[in-house]
């Protein structure tokens, strides 16, 4: 349903959405157009404009009237538009009730009594020359109830002790594999895990945590806790549109998503989620070896170059246009009409994972982009927050 349905009043409401540079094949392919359709149409044939390629300018809730179907009206198919500047749909008035996901499961293992899983794999995603470590980490879950869906965290008890000669605390991390575990066979997890490593006085320090996982050996036991986390589950909606701004390790819960939307072993095992809408996936890293899961990605293009988009913000090797680094905010800048478009529907739900300094670039972003739409982004983003369709996890 469209962000706009709180405003309507039934389905004789007729929405307009105007659009661009039209390559479809059902509408001519000149000028800017408006196609007004009923309000109960506006979501299918919102996702099969885009399908189509087409630039979609705006949705507006202008034009209340009599008019037919689509099929029917000239309107319908398409109508020359005046030529000023179309103006982007109004936010939701209405947010939908959040979805209280009772059936998730969280905590299943707490700290004090850790469930022991035992490594399988431990190998570096980075291609040579890249900067820093990140691996992929496979724990094997047999023999446990450590159950978990797509979006969770858990958490990892590091071998050893602190200084205070108490057991080390926990560190949490995304997952990066779907419910079924990169083998599919429903008993692994699977991590994407950088070493922290800084300066402090002159001297390298080394994370206790992320270095103990990259280091750790295959067959090696390792203390697991929870699930946690429902901040960043995936809607049911197999139409819905995900927009995901990840940088570095901020990918293993986008990974996840993007594999259970596109992975053919995936797909033969979730009979009731056949993903159809927008999966819409921002990068962010320093340079092109840095890329994670980009074999993956690719081949989700391949497969499905109409439900997958992918825009990478390489910061070290391209320019924003302004001349500087190139972030994954200046690509959300330069997109921000397309985004705007989808964020108007209520079927569109946008991700950020990665560490927390990316927070204010991406906000910036889209607050410059809302004020150059006439909409406030201080009030869009809490709506889009309450109605369950912003989600943030950042560390
Ligand atoms: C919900 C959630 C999900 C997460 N997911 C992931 C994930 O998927 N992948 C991943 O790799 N990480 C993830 N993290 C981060 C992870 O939990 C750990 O915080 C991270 O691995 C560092 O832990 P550590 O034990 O290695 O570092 P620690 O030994 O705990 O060191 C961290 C401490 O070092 C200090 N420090 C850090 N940087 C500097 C610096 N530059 N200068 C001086 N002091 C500094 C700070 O005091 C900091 O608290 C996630 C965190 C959260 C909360």
């Amino acid at each position: 349903m469209h962000a706009l349905s709180a405003a309507g009043s039934g389905s004789s409401q007729m929405m307009t959405i105007t659009l661009q540079d039209f390559s479809g094949s059902s509408v001519p392919t000149s000028g800017i157009r408006r196609l007004v359709v009923p309000l109960d149409q506006l979501q299918s044939t919102y996702g099969r404009l885009l399908r189509s390629g087409v630039k979609i300018l705006g949705v507006s809730n202008g034009l209340t009237s009599t008019a037919a179907t689509p099929e029917q009206s000239p309107a319908g198919s398409s109508a020359p538009a005046s030529p000023q500047p179309a103006t982007t749909a109004k936010p939701a008035r209405k947010a939908p009730a959040r979805a209280a996901h009772g059936d998730v499961p969280v905590n299943l293992y707490k700290p004090k009594a850790p469930f022991i899983g035992k490594v399988i794999s431990n190998e570096s995603l980075l291609k040579e020359g890249a900067i820093g470590r990140v691996n992929h980490i496979i724990m094997d879950l047999s023999g446990g109830d450590l159950r978990y869906v797509e979006g969770q965290s858990i958490g990892i008890i590091p071998d050893g002790l602190a200084d205070n000669g108490k057991p080390h605390k926990i560190r949490l991390y995304s997952i990066a594999s779907t419910r079924h575990g990169d083998n599919l066979a429903g008993n692994t997890v699977s991590l994407c895990v950088r070493q922290l490593q800084y300066e402090k006085d002159g001297e390298l320090v080394n994370g206790v945590c992320s270095t103990f996982l990259c280091d750790i050996a295959p067959d090696a036991p390792v203390k697991i806790t929870g699930p946690v986390g429902k901040e960043m589950l995936l809607p049911d909606d197999e139409e819905a549109n995900v927009i995901m701004l990840a940088t570095g390790t901020g990918i293993a819960p986008m990974r996840a998503y993007l594999r259970r939307m596109f992975d053919p072993g995936e797909r033969a095992r979730n009979p009731g989620y056949a993903f159809r809408g927008k999966a819409w996936l921002f990068m962010g890293v320093p340079t092109t070896p840095n890329l994670l899961y980009e074999e993956e990605f690719q081949s989700y293009l391949r497969a499905y170059p109409d439900n997958f988009r992918y825009t990478k913000a390489i910061s070290r090797e391209q320019n924003n246009s302004g001349g500087g680094r190139m972030y994954i905010q200046h690509q959300v800048a330069e997109c921000a009409d397309e985004i705007f478009n989808l964020i108007n529907l209520d079927s569109t739900h946008l991700y950020m994972c990665g560490l927390r300094g990316m927070e204010p670039g991406i906000d910036e972003a889209m607050a410059a982009a809302a004020t150059a739409r006439g909409l406030d982004w201080k009030t869009l983003r809490p709506q889009m927050k309450k109605a369950g369709r912003w989600h943030v996890e950042t560390y």
